[in-house]
């Protein structure tokens, strides 16, 4: 059966787990190894068993456990060619994985499975999300990530539609981001076009995404300091109301299940 977990989502570290019937992904690795291991342990999963790791950006959050992952597991590493430049010291450190270049539009396919990349707008010199294509006892199915983005772009848009199940950024929430302790360059960082996607954005764009099919939602990579769980999740949910669709929130420690 397919999976989607995340393992742990925010800004002390990212990683999703993706298993269709052909292969088993993970989506950046931040954190530290360990961490990931035990972490895909307790969804019954082993590193061992991981086909191949795709990376969003270069953001340490997104990569900091790839170096020591690479050192005993021989795993090729998908990244868009900006972010392939910044992460190469990694892999030619003693790693015995493979990097693996693309343009940042790329489609890879592995069996009956395709993994596409779409563009998406942050403060690393590039940033992608992914969609996940799929065919399951005959029926096709796919899965969509987007975190670390200023907005929601019409890449990600035209990606994303019509996914089953996605998880998306719902980073912080505005007032409380405004009238929060970091320092006011931070805040604009954020609040740009370049940053993070907001509870509000989130919300809006789960609607159009459940207006054209998505069933189920995660919201990721929620800020400690500018949001809570509980509000991030009320804003997307009364957006949802009437559509059918369900919301969880990925926790920051701890494996999430969303399909
Ligand atoms: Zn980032
Ligand atoms: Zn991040």
């Amino acid at each position: 059966m397919a999976r989607f977990i995340n393992l742990y989502s925010g800004s002390s570290g990212n990683c999703t787990y993706i298993r269709t019937p052909d292969v088993r992904l993970l989506f950046d690795a931040g954190r530290s190894a360990l961490f990931l291991k035990r972490s895909l342990e307790s969804v019954g999963e082993r590193i061992e068993d991981i086909n191949a790791i795709f990376i969003t950006h270069e953001h340490t959050d997104h990569t900091s456990a790839l170096k020591v992952i690479l050192k005993k597991n021989p795993l090729p590493v998908y990244a868009a060619k900006e972010t392939a430049g910044r992460i190469s010291g990694i892999m030619a450190n003693g790693a015995c994985g493979k990097l693996i270049c693309y343009d940042e539009t790329f489609e890879m396919r592995f069996g009956d499975t395709v993994v596409t990349a779409f563009r998406l707008s942050h403060d690393s010199d590039s940033c992608v999300g992914y969609r996940i294509d799929f065919v399951e006892d005959g029926v096709a199915r796919s899965f969509g990530l987007m975190t670390d983005t200023g907005y929601v772009t019409d890449d990600a848009r035209k990606a994303l539609t019509g996914c089953e199940a996605v998880m998306v950024e719902s980073n912080h929430d505005v007032e409380m981001l405004r009238y929060g302790p970091y320092p006011e360059i931070l805040k604009e960082r954020i609040l740009s076009n370049r940053g993070h996607l907001s509870n509000w954005d989130c919300s809006v764009f789960c609607r159009e995404l459940a207006d054209t099919g998505t069933r189920c939602f995660m919201l990721a990579h929620l800020s400690e300091e500018n949001n809570f769980p509980s509000i991030a999740r009320t804003q997307s949910e009364g957006m949802l109301e009437g559509t059918g669709a369900t919301v969880c929130v990925a926790c920051p420690d701890t494996p999430t299940v969303l399909i």
